[in-house]
């Protein structure tokens, strides 16, 4: 795979629209060539921008799971007086 052909299949990879023989060709391009990875992380950042700023686009759950991963220092008071302590 060129890498003209592995960026044209990178939305698609974080779709996961891809066959599974188009995924693992993807993979072992990505495997070894670090400027489409390079790609496919800024391609990341990008659709992560775009779900925050369209949460109503965004998959179901996947605002839930943001939260989730979140710091709790709002609503957790051991982790507030925690951060309290390092900052
Ligand atoms: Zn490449």
């Amino acid at each position: 795979m060129t890498c003209d052909e592995a960026r044209a299949r990178l939305s698609a990879l974080l779709d996961e629209a891809l066959s599974p023989d188009e995924r693992g060709a993807l993979d072992a391009h990505l495997a070894t060539c670090v400027d489409c990875r390079r790609e496919l992380g800024l391609l990341k950042n990008t659709v992560a921008l775009l779900r925050a700023v369209e949460p109503a686009r965004a998959p179901a759950g996947f605002v839930d799971r943001v939260r989730g991963a979140a710091p709790r220092r709002d609503r957790d008071p051991a982790a507030r007086r925690a951060y309290r302590r390092r900052h």
